[in-house]
């Protein structure tokens, strides 16, 4: 059974799409299969993936209105492994259209990728930077959550907030939701600003917390414009290195 997981903070800029693209590509190098779901009307993990055209009409939008299958919609991509269910701009106006229906509005997602999940040993669902429909939709689909925090003053903010929407979604839509980590991102070791953050995220988090840290690297912030993972991009640069601990400790806590 493939393990679904949503890459959520409401907090915009954090790298939830940057962590989402590149663990996922991580994942594809040792041989796993890994579908990137976008659910961002932004686009940017498509982007970042070489899918461009915002007017796509074969997206994760598509998917949600019934006008193609999940099947049909998702592409191959490199690494081996890699697929991708894009985003198109259209999906701004799902949330609007998700809240219209009047029974099962939370669980559109879910039943849209349930023909497809068996194919992938994950799916990841990059969230947009808010707690509205689309993002409960993405947590009501999934095993698990995993939040990327970016290492700045106003880090925790907000959390508290995101936090409870997990317990609500967890307590009336979906039971087995659980954090599966959190990965501190933009981090820099030799600053007093980074290490304060970490201290108050382990407080807040325990053992959640991911021992991979992801330092800032200009190759991770270069790759999206080449349409590629930073780990085709320069497979030895720090963020490529960095990703590939994250996937082993986030295969050792999944499998
Ligand atoms: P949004 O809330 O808009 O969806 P996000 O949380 O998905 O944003 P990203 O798009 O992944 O955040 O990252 C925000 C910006 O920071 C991007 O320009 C990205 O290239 C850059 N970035 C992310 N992580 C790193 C890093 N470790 N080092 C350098 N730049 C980074
Ligand atoms: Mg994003």
């Amino acid at each position: 059974m493939a393990k679904i997981i949503s890459f959520s903070n409401q907090k915009g800029g954090v790298g939830k799409t940057t962590t989402c693209v590149n663990l996922a590509a991580a994942l594809a190098l040792k041989g796993k299969k890994v579908l990137v779901v976008d659910f961002d009307p932004q686009s940017n993990a498509s982007s970042a993936l070489g899918i461009f055209d915002k007017n796509l009409k074969a997206s994760v939008y598509g998917v949600m209105c019934d006008e193609i299958s999940a099947e049909d919609a998702i592409v191959e991509l490199e690494p081996t492994g890699l697929c991708l269910l894009p985003s198109s701009s259209d999906l701004a106006g799902a949330e609007l259209e998700l809240s219209q229906i009047v029974i099962g509005r939370e669980r559109v997602l879910q039943e849209k990728l349930a023909p497809v999940v068996d194919k992938f040993d994950f799916v990841f669902v990059d969230c947009p930077p808010s707690l509205g429909l689309l993002t409960v939709n993405a947590l009501t689909a999934s095993d698990g959550v995993v939040i990327p925090i970016q290492c700045e003053f106003f880090a925790l903010e907000g959390l508290s907030q995101m936090m409870n929407t997990v317990k609500l979604v967890k307590k009336h839509l979906n039971p087995s939701i659980d954090v599966t980590g959190v990965v501190l991102t933009m981090y820099d070791g030799r600053s007093k600003l980074s290490r304060g953050v970490l201290d108050e995220i382990e407080k807040f988090f325990g053992d959640r917390v991911f021992e991979a840290k992801i330092p800032r690297n200009i190759r991770l912030a270069e790759a999206p414009s080449y349409g590629k993972p930073a780990a085709l991009y320069d497979k030895r640069c720090a963020g490529t290195l960095a990703y590939d601990k994250l996937a082993e400790e986030f295969l050792s806590r999944l499998e």
